[in-house]
């Protein structure tokens, strides 16, 4: 059956996952079969049948797992590691806390210098609205979350009780806790967890090639989806929303950049009803977009910004909420009369981990780092569009160091191959057979390497890329 093509298989009952999944056993023999962790993001046949990968060392842009096999890390661990691997400064940086302070908290108008510099710092490189405060958590769903609680807190303050509602967007992803998971718009965060919370409405996912309707124009489409959410704020009542959030390239759900115009036309909508604009800017921030934030490029003025991931370049766990003047002022005078702003985390602010941020930053600096992904995501984008005519594939899309492809039947987003043939995950494996981490979601495949790829990794990146495609094609035929 192995070799039997997808498309001829008459009624097959095997899922061409559990059977590809055999490279599992492959690859690593690593012993860890049917381990004590509950793992995220993982079904539970997966930890009883198969060897998880475990990866025990990185390097670079690669990663090696237990049995010294060698694989590009072409997501950057998950979206994350923007210095690769082994930055001996960010190491540094971390041992250097540690002997000083390796923890003290910032509670009760107490705190410690790394988390003021670092403060001071994200207020200074944000230029595409002025902020006034960084709130630091440990997460980029903590960063949300909190952000909900700002807002909520922000209209009570200001005599607005029914002001409470979030909208987001279908696809979209902002994290997995309670309210982070509400407001993404991915069914499988929802199912089974009794979400989304009744306060988070979804409007439209901005993809452009998947929705729009024939004739259609880029421009228009955006058009239509401003209209969207501005009969949904009408229908619900402006009165009762309060927010509006928005990744500026969708990640999770398929790597989805705005078609033309979307987000101007949108702000407007905001703007109109009195909406705060929140820009989720995990995975954009820090040049992935080629831009220092995802806002610069799309000419995005939100009030509030969440950050995580490249901030520490994934070295510590950290995340950071940006808070325009206009609504920290409104929070400080509700604090004054409550007695206290009573949100926190033991570890906002951690030491450590503003301090490895705080190098994270200045390296960003120093390297010029927006340049430089602008110098290599040409040879990155262009290399892989290039495999755009294959059969299989709908749609390649993507900017600066972030690409998603869709496999699809007939090249149409309206003809998806069926999901027992795991068209994705027969991909996903052959990359890793080849040598090379993805991220799979169904037939969506996602790649964002770290900002220090080289040229001669991107070419490497391309290669497998290129086998693996082949492969899969002649594994649908
Ligand atoms: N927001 C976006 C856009 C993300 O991509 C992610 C994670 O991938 C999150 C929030 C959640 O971050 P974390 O996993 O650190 O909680």
């Amino acid at each position: 059956l192995l070799h039997v093509p997808l498309r001829s298989r008459s009624n097959s009952t095997e899922s061409s996952l559990a059977e590809d999944n055999s490279t599992n056993e492959v690859k690593s023999g690593s012993g860890f079969k049917g381990h004590a962790m509950l793992a995220p993001f993982t079904a539970g046949w997966q930890t009883t049948d198969l060897n998880p990968l475990v990866i025990e060392k990185s390097e670079g842009s690669y990663v090696y797992d237990t049995n010294g096999k060698k694989y590009l890390d072409a997501l950057a661990g998950l979206w994350a590691t923007a210095l690769g691997g082994n930055e001996p400064r960010l190491v540094e940086a971390a041992i250097t806390q540690l002997k000083k302070l390796p923890f003290y908290h910032s509670f009760w108008n107490r705190t410690t210098i790394p988390s003021l510099e670092l403060a001071k710092e994200l207020q200074e490189m944000f230029t595409a609205r002025k902020m006034a405060k960084a709130f630091f958590v440990n997460s980029g769903s903590e960063a949300n979350d909190t952000q909900v609680k700002l807002v909520w807190y922000y209209n009570n303050a200001l005599g607005r009780p029914d002001k409470k509602k979030f909208i987001a967007r279908a696809k979209s992803y902002h994290g997995s806790t309670l309210i982070a998971a509400s407001l993404s718009g991915l069914p499988a965060l929802h199912q089974k967890f009794d979400l989304p919370a009744p306060f988070v409405l979804h409007t439209d996912c901005p993809h452009y090639w998947r929705y729009h309707l024939p004739g259609e124009t880029e421009e228009e489409f955006s058009t239509r989806l401003a209209n969207n959410l501005e009969q949904l704020i009408l229908k619900e009542g402006p009165e009762t929303i309060a927010a509006f959030i928005a990744e500026p390239v969708m990640g999770a759900g398929g790597v989805i950049p705005p078609p033309s115009g979307y987000f101007e036309k949108i702000q407007a909508v905001v703007k109109k009803y009195d909406i705060l604009f929140i820009a989720d800017e995990v995975i954009c921030a820090f040049g992935r977009l080629g831009t220092m934030f995802g806002c610069d490029k799309y000419n995005i003025k939100p009030d509030l910004v969440s950050l995580a991931k490249a901030l520490s370049s994934a070295y510590l766990p950290i995340g950071a909420v940006l808070v325009c003047p206009e609504v920290s002022e409104v929070i400080h005078s509700q604090s004054n009369k409550l007695g206290s702003f009573s949100h926190g985390f033991t570890y906002s602010g951690h030491p450590v981990a503003c301090a490895v941020a705080i190098e994270t930053l200045k390296i960003y600096k120093e390297r010029n780092i927006v340049d430089e992904v602008n110098k290599i995501a040409p040879r990155f984008q262009d290399g892989i569009k290039a495999f755009s005519d294959s059969p299989i594939i709908g749609e390649i899309r993507g900017t600066g160091l972030i690409l998603g492809t869709e496999f699809v039947d007939n090249k149409s987003p309206n003809d998806p191959f069926p999901p027992e043939w795991g068209v994705g995950a027969y991909f996903g494996a052959q990359c890793e057979k080849h040598g090379m981490l993805v991220r799979i979601a169904g037939d969506n495949i996602m790649m964002s390497p770290p900002f220090i790829i080289s040229p001669g990794e991107v070419d490497e990146l391309i290669n497998i890329y290129g086998k693996a495609l082949k492969e899969t094609e002649k594994k649908v035929q």
